[in-house]
């Protein structure tokens, strides 16, 4: 099934030529639906995400920014299966989320690997649990080490690595099992800012070879407009989808993009957003400690 997608995503030119097709990439692979997602109950009842909803076309890299704890995470575990909806409903590829599935490829703030197993197996893993057979796991895992640019450390073991490799390895598992969908949760977070701009070079490199929907959670600005198609501010908690900023900066994109007067002017315009927001969130604050 995974595959089949896959097959009709690459294959979108005759799509455009015919009347009364809508084109690949103008399929809604990714829709929240007034999501809310509550935690706790009572006096400590947490309400994470508030009625948000959102819409991601086939093909869209789509950045979700907010302040800390305003349920980023959240959304995005319930898109990926993990959290389920207190209200509201997660549709991936048409379909009803009701727990994590090979088509959504997971990417966390700190690489999840296997320390005994080598890189090459670390990709290789999730093929070989969904029956691909060793020869073609591996096949695959070295097609996706060499995407990611880490085909020379295929035989290492993850302990080995710098920060920014692991990571890499850790996208090429997500992609492994050709998901439709790829969700990053803050997946460069924890790197130095050096090694955060090659890896987002990176990334789109990645992005641009297998087309698949991607969205990423960061709370960095430039980090988002340098990646995304389309940028969603969420509110500081409960978070509410606030505002939707679309970057119409051309590809392919390399770092020398974040000093041009458009990206500035883009910057500018969603850190009045959040700033806004921010200050938003810390009056009613201070007024609710009154
Ligand atoms: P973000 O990723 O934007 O920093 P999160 O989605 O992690 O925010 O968290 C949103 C809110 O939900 C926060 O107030 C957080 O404390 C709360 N929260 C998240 N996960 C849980 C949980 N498992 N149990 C209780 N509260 C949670
Ligand atoms: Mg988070």
């Amino acid at each position: 099934m995974v595959e089949i997608m896959s097959d009709a995503r690459v294959d979108t030119s005759a799509m455009y030529e015919q009347d009364n097709v809508v084109p690949l990439n103008d399929v809604v692979e990714i829709e929240v639906e007034k999501l809310s997602i509550v935690f706790g109950a009572g006096a400590r009842e947490v309400i994470a995400v508030d009625r948000a909803s959102l819409s991601i076309k086939r093909g869209e890299f789509v950045c979700i920014v907010g302040p800390s704890g305003c349920g980023k995470s959240t959304l995005l575990n319930a898109v990926a299966g993990f959290e389920t909806p207190y209200d509201g409903v997660v549709r991936v590829g048409g379909r009803v989320v009701t727990g994590p599935g090979p088509d959504r490829g997971m990417v966390f703030q700190q690489p999840t690997l296997f320390p005994w197993k080598t890189v090459r197996s670390n990709v290789a893993y999730g093929p070989r649990m969904m029956g691909k057979g060793n020869a073609e796991a591996f096949r695959m895992a070295d097609e996706l080490l060499e995407i990611v640019g880490l085909k020379q450390v295929a035989t290492a073991y993850p302990h080995v690595l710098s920060g920014g490799m692991r990571q890499r390895v850790a996208i090429a598992r997500a992609l492994a099992n050709n998901p439709e969908v790829l969700l990053m949760d803050e997946p460069f977070g924890a790197l130095d800012a050096q090694t955060r701009e090659i890896m987002q070079e990176n990334l789109l490199e990645v992005w641009s070879k297998i087309g698949s929907t991607v969205l990423f959670i960061t709370h960095d600005i430039d980090e988002a407009i340098f990646l995304a198609d389309r940028i969603l501010v969420m509110s500081a908690s409960p978070g509410r989808i606030l505002r939707e900023v679309q970057v119409t900066l051309p590809r392919p994109r390399n770092t020398d993009l974040t000093l041009s007067p458009e990206f500035i002017a883009l910057k500018k315009s969603c850190l009045e957003v959040i700033r806004a927001e921010c200050l938003r969130a810390y009056e009613s604050q201070k007024n609710n400690q009154k």
